[in-house]
């Protein structure tokens, strides 16, 4: 190496300590703000609206492919990982990072620990990306990790079919909210500990803080998918979990524009499995090693649309939560209906547990969400009827919508995974699933009152 070389590849690097500093002391400064003001302006503020953005007060969408560099030791610095970088937008992206500062900054609101956020193409490959290399078998040892048997249906097929074929095995809690039934499931080849909360459909709800001292105790993380929550209503990090999933395509992108995901993992996760650099910020490590070979990346236009949603995603939790409680009230006095799920319901067996955790974030009142479910009091035929009778309610496989939806979860989501997997979810065929909009829940309430007059 000559001489000229050196000196210019340590250029950059102490530009690029300057560059970090700066940063990182935006980050520290943002984080003293409340929960809106983060959302609404994440880590572009003046500063960065000036100095990248051309004095716009919205984020810059960049759909360039690569980052081109001044020179051969700028590109040697970046190639190297030691100088902050983009460089290739598989990998990372202006754009992109924006977004991974605001998921970040949300999910470990009112947390003491730190956090990294990493942005994927689906929620389904935030799941993938999270757990796979926990689950690192190069000796072939017959590893297991232990679920919440109340998750989603691609989660259940990820666990039960594409892990199996992988050789780790999914232990599954049926009663994940009696805490003491997890342990039994636990031994010295469990990888992770892994919670749905609140699960989609059936609500169902874990314990958290005892999940992650349970996980400890036993040198393990908790990985919590909170995707129906939102950080506008439970930050899992500041419970003790270590990972935190997110379908974005759900209520966090609410308008319903893309698909989308991503994970939030706390610096210095617990795992005996794993290294200290690996520990040590594992979503920034999975970003600059796994990720990047395998490249479940998002695009910069999903993210600019998902950081204009979630501006607003504390008063769209506040006022879904409301409306749906007024939903959940009508069809729980409907002679039609036979029982209705919602945490936000007194009757809820959950609803103790729930209220620990759900709440509106800085102003604490109770708010549980806008997804709920209700079985129809008759046959599967009935059901149908009632469903096919919805004239405003979107049919549709969906949730987390600014526009009320409904399902049928047994002939869609939960399809996939037969008689057994649904009886174990406790999925009946007379099962609705509602995720209740932002209209007025007085024209919600009319349109199931004709519907349910159908049947
Ligand atoms: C939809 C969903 C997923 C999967 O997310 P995609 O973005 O559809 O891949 C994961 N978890 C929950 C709770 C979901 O509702």
């Amino acid at each position: 190496m000559t001489t000229a070389t050196i000196n210019g590849v340590d250029r950059y690097i102490a530009e690029a300590r300057e560059t970090m500093a700066r940063r990182a002391e935006l980050r520290a400064r943002v984080r003293r703000l409340r929960f809106d003001t983060i959302a609404v302006h994440g880590m572009y503020g003046l500063e960065e609206a000036f100095s990248g953005g051309q004095g716009g007060i919205v984020e810059p969408i960049f759909p360039s492919t690569s980052q081109a560099y001044r020179d051969s030791d700028e590109m040697e610095a970046a190639l190297s990982y030691r100088i902050p970088t983009w460089c290739y937008s598989r990998i990372h992206n202006p754009t992109v990072f924006y977004l991974e500062e605001t998921l970040a900054l949300l999910e470990s609101y009112g947390c003491s620990c730190d956090a990294t956020g990493l942005a994927t193409s689906s929620g389904m490959a935030a799941i993938k990306q999270a757990v796979e290399p926990l689950l690192a078998n190069p000796q072939g040892a017959p590893l297991n990790f232990v679920s919440t048997a109340q998750v989603y249906g691609g989660t259940f097929q990820l666990f039960n079919l594409r892990m199996a074929e992988r050789g780790a095995r999914v232990r599954w809690v049926t009663e994940p909210w009696r805490i003491e039934t997890w342990e039994p499931l636990i031994d010295e080849h469990t990888r992770f500990l892994y919670a749905e909360m609140p699960s989609n459909p059936q609500q169902a709800c874990t314990d958290l803080e005892a999940a992650a001292e349970l996980a400890h105790r036993h040198g393990i993380p908790l990985i919590v998918d909170a995707t129906v929550a939102t950080p506008a209503l439970m930050r899992p990090l500041a419970h003790g979990a270590d990972i935190v999933v997110h379908s974005l395509s759900k209520t966090a992108g609410t308008g319903g524009n893309a698909i989308a995901g991503g994970i939030v993992a706390r610096h210095g996760i617990v795992s005996r499995h794993l290294d200290d650099e690996q520990r040590g910020d594992y979503a920034l490590w999975l970003k600059l090693w796994p990720f990047r070979d395998s490249g479940p990346c998002m695009t910069a236009t999903t993210a600019h649309y998902l950081l204009s949603e979630m501006r607003t995603l504390r008063l769209k939790m506040a006022q879904m939560s409301r409306n749906t409680l007024e939903v959940a009230r009508y069809l729980a006095g409907h002679p039609r209906v036979e029982r209705v799920d919602y945490l936000g319901l007194e009757s809820h067996p959950l609803h103790r547990l729930a209220s620990r955790y759900l709440k509106v974030v800085d102003d604490d009142t109770p708010a549980y969400g806008h997804l709920m479910s209700f079985t129809i009091r008759g046959s599967a035929a009935d059901a149908r009827t009632f469903f096919d009778g919805l004239g405003r309610i979107f049919r549709a496989t969906d949730l987390g919508r600014i526009k009320s939806v409904a399902t049928i979860p047994a002939i869609s989501t939960h399809q996939q995974q037969g008689e057994e997997g649904r009886k174990l979810a406790g999925i009946p065929p007379t099962m609705v699933r509602l995720c209740v909009g932002a209209e007025h829940p007085q024209d919600t309430i009319d349109d199931l009152d004709q519907a349910l007059a159908r049947i």
